[in-house]
């Protein structure tokens, strides 16, 4: 089945994936899968995924497999990850990537206010939070395996909390 991997752009799903991977295991892309069952539109000239379309073409593979991506928590799969990343870390790497300001801060918002956490209770019965902020790629693997081994107590969801974070700003 899937185990999804999801999180606020800039949270290190993509870096994450790729480690997970040389350590062995299958991974996929919400963009790849969407680009195999032709569930990719073109919305003012970027291509935008259409989720609800992708949910119910995708079938589950036999072997675990990671979905990762932004919209993966859209996706139906055996447990859901996120991974969350104080905010002002966020807008730093979103910067560091160039997006402009309005959508740097539509996410450093959105990762504020939980969205994803929200996001993923209203689909999926198992859901799970790492705060990967201060962990290194291979220590956030590490916890991953952990929960996929069914070591929940550190993960379990409402855990990460970022108000502290948001009170700074006013
Ligand atoms: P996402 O796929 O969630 O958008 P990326 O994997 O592309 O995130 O990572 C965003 C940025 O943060 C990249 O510059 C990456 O090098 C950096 N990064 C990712 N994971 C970590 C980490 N655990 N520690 C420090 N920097 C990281
Ligand atoms: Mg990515």
């Amino acid at each position: 089945m899937f185990i999804i991997l999801t999180g606020t752009p800039g949270t290190g799903k993509t870096t994450v994936a790729k480690t997970l991977a040389s350590r062995g295991y299958d991974t996929v892309t919400v963009e790849e899968l969407a680009r195999e069952h032709n569930c990719l539109e073109e919305v003012d000239g970027e291509l935008e995924v259409d989720v609800d379309k992708l949910a119910k073409a995708v079938s589950q593979p036999e072997k675990d497999t990671i979905l990762e991506g932004h919209l993966a928590h859209f996706m139906p799969g055996r447990m859901n990850i996120i991974l969350r990343c104080h905010p002002e870390t966020i807008r730093k790497r979103l910067e560091e990537r160039g997006y402009d300001s309005e959508k740097v801060q539509e996410n450093v918002e959105a990762e504020a206010i939980d969205l994803i956490l929200s996001e993923s209770t209203q689909k999926c019965l198992f859901v799970f939070e790492i705060d990967a902020t201060e962990l290194s790629p291979e220590n956030i693997v590490d916890s991953i395996e952990r929960i996929m081994n069914g070591e929940i107590d550190d993960y379990s969801p409402g855990k990460v909390d970022w108000s502290m974070a948001v009170m700074e700003w006013y």
